[in-house]
Formats: C-alpha cells, structure tokens, sequence
C-alpha cells in the first residue's frame, strides 16, 4: 500500500533536518547557526536558574502527580499564560473575553488556531502570509484547508521592511481575510514594525476587517516582556477579535517540554465561553490533552512572585548576549572584508537575521566550510561563540566571492 516511500527521503532543509547535520558533522570546524534554541556566548546550552528552582520544588511537593490533565490543560497555567500575553490589567481578561487551552507549544498552539479557523471561521478561506514567514505557518494554514497569499514584508534591497508594500497589500486584501502576524522578534527575516508602523497595520486591519492570528513566540527574547508584547496588546486593546499563539520554549528555555497557549480573544463573555468549549473539542482526537511537567514548571515561576522576578532578571540577559553576537559578526565581516553592506545584522532584531546569502552560497557554506545555516540564508545569532566570528566572516567571503 505504501510503495511510495520506497523511494521517500527525510526532507533535509528544515531547521531541525539541518540542526541534526551538523550534529553529525564531525568536522572540528563546524559552526551551526541553523540551530532554533538559545546556546550561551560559550555555546552551551542554558538552563535558566528559576526553572531549576521551580523543578526543585515541583519535585519536593507532595501533591506533584502524574494524572491527565483537562483537554485545555492546566487551567492555572492559562490564565496566567493570557496574563503575561494581554497584560494583567487588560480589559479583554477583566470583561471574561479570552478563551485560553494549553498548547503543545507555540507549534501545537498554532495547529489548534488554524484548525479552530478552518472549521469555525466563516467569513474567509484566506489566509495572508508575510513573504517570507516561518515554514511552518504555510504548512500549517495549507494543511488546515485554507488558501495560502502573502504580504509583502521584506525589502530585498533595504534588508529591512517593505512597509508600504504591506500597506498596500493589507488594504487590497479581501474583507475578513485571516492575516498571520509575528508580534515580535519576526522569523525568519528578523525584520519587526515600529510601533508607529504597527498602528497602521492596526489601522489597515480595521478597514478591511481582518481577522488576526497573532504569533508571539519570542515574547521576552527580542527587547523584554512588555515591549515585545505590545503588538499583541495593541490590537486586543482596540477591541478587535483575535487569535494569539504564546510559547515558552524561548522565554523559559522550555523547548522540548513543549508549553504554550492558545488564546482567543472574543467578543463576548459568552462566545469566549463556547468557543474554549470548541477548542477543546477539537483537541480531544488530536492528543486529548497537552503534558503537564513543562506547564506545572512554567506555572510555578509564574504564580511566585521571587521566582518570577529570578526569571525575569535571567530572561533579560539574553536579548543582549544576542545583540552582542550581532556586533561580533558585524566587526568580524567588516575586519574580514566581506563585500557587501552588512548593517542589517546590526539593525535586525532578535534571534534571527536574513543575511542575504543566496541558497547556492548557504550550500557552499555547509560543503566547503561546515557552517549550518537554513538554505533561505537565515543565520541564528546564539549559534554564534565570538571566536568563531572570524572563521564565520571567511567563509562569508569565500561563499560570495
Ligand atoms: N512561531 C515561530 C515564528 C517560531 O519561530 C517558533 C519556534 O521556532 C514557534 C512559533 C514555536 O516554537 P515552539 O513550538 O517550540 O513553541
């Protein structure tokens, strides 16, 4: 029945297909700036302190279980998840207007959204996309039965965003339209709004009554949790209704325990109320209910006030050892000589930069010099250690010259 895999190869130009190559790149060499998870300016992997002190206690306490949970998961966990997303004083949470389920992460969370718009969302089958977006958004809306467009974004000549162009393209878009944004630390380009600029797409999106899907994985990651929260709230604060995927694996350092959730900011208290019934619903043939340790971490550094001012100062390390590695690379390409005009690295924002390397040049860079990056020309700047700036800088050089 399945003749067809006979001839199947594992796709290999994912981030995670091209992560597990350089894995296995004995090279002494390589560099891997595909990798999609914070790794310390030693190149290690980090465990944050406040997540170590909350296993701890999780572990201490007696009534620590391994029972299902709901289909929606840890109701605790949801509401403080929506807190740290909307804002604890926003009205839309005070008015009893948001739906929340625990996700299976920021992945698991935006499957359940596009799944929930796929069957319930009745004024559209359209889904408009930034060109580029992350890969797995296209999947995803495809996959879920809805027609893929995109908006224009990033500007190839100015490296930055195509502000007008997206202007132009939300305005012409169909009325109801579903429009997929990142709220912060854009990804793949690294490319995010002003705040000025996201009044307008606000303003864009009233006129031609879109319907927000609002992906803010890298709440915390970028400049820190308010800011990087504020499109979010900008559009919920505007009283539209909106969908809003969260996750922890950046924030918390949570990736393979998998936590997130899914928000639905409604109307009212009573379509709030049945749509996280649906929600659920739709979850029960899926996986019937999310996993609970990484949730019960996340909860426990959420709901203690010590714990979260620990997470907090930690968190708020990172997006500058990011900004810091963007320096790096930048004088290292400067000192090396690289053609080109190189001040989007600096300028990008944060976990990701488009460096503008062709898909011929990414491949020259993995053959030749053991540098794993995805074949779009994406770099991760956490995969950067600053000694290996310069030899990142020469193979830069080599791959376009
Ligand atoms: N959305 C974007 C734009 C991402 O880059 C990622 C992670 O790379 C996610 C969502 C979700 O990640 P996770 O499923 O680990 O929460």
């Amino acid at each position: 029945a399945f003749e067809v895999f006979a001839a199947w190869r594992p796709a290999a130009n994912t981030a995670i297909g091209i992560s597990q190559a350089a894995a296995a790149d004995p090279s002494p060499d390589k560099v891997d700036l595909s990798v999609g998870a914070y790794r310390t300016e030693e190149g290690r992997e980090l465990i944050l302190g406040a997540v170590r002190e909350a296993q701890r206690r999780l572990e201490a306490d007696p009534a620590t279980n391994h029972e299902y949970l709901g289909h929606g998961g840890n109701p605790r966990f949801c509401r403080l998840a929506a807190e740290l997303a909307l804002g604890a004083g926003s009205a839309a949470l005070a008015e009893g207007r948001v739906a929340s389920i625990q996700g299976v992460s920021g992945t698991g969370s935006l499957w359940v959204g596009a799944a929930f718009l796929s069957r319930y969302y009745r004024r559209s089958r359209v889904a408009l996309l930034s060109a580029p977006s992350w890969p797995l958004h296209d999947l995803m809306m495809e996959r879920a039965g809805l027609e893929l467009r995109r908006y224009r974004y990033y500007d190839e000549t100015t490296r930055g965003l195509d502000y007008e162009g997206m202007l132009e393209d939300l305005r012409a878009a169909p009325q109801g339209t579903i429009l997929v944004l990142q709220g912060c630390g854009h990804n793949p380009t690294g490319v995010d709004p002003t705040p000025q600029q996201w009044q307008g797409i606000l303003a864009a999106a009233q006129e031609r009554q879109l319907f927000v899907f609002m992906d803010n994985a890298y709440q915390g990651f970028v400049c820190d949790l308010e800011e990087d929260a504020a499109a979010v709230r900008l559009f919920v604060d505007a009283g539209l209704e909106l969908l809003v995927a969260q996750s922890f694996s950046k924030s918390m350092g949570l990736y393979g325990e998998r936590v997130g959730a899914l928000h639905l900011v409604a109307a009212s208290a009573d379509v709030a109320r049945g749509a996280e019934a649906a929600l659920q619903e739709l979850i029960v043939p899926m996986y019937a209910t999310p996993p609970k340790y990484g949730a019960a971490i996340a909860t426990t550094i959420l709901a203690d006030p010590q714990l979260r001012q620990q997470w907090q100062r930690e968190l708020a390390e990172l997006p500058g050892s990011m900004l810091r590695r963007r320096q790096q690379l930048y004088d290292a390409l400067q000192e090396v000589g690289v053609p080109g005009s190189w001040e989007h690295i600096l300028k990008q924002r944060g976990m990701f930069s488009y460096t503008g390397l062709t898909e011929a040049q990414c491949g020259h860079l993995m053959e030749r010099w053991h540098v794993y990056l995805t074949p779009d020309g994406r770099i991760s700047l956490t995969g950067l250690t600053g000694p290996r700036c310069r030899y990142v800088a020469e193979a830069f050089k080599d791959a376009i010259l």
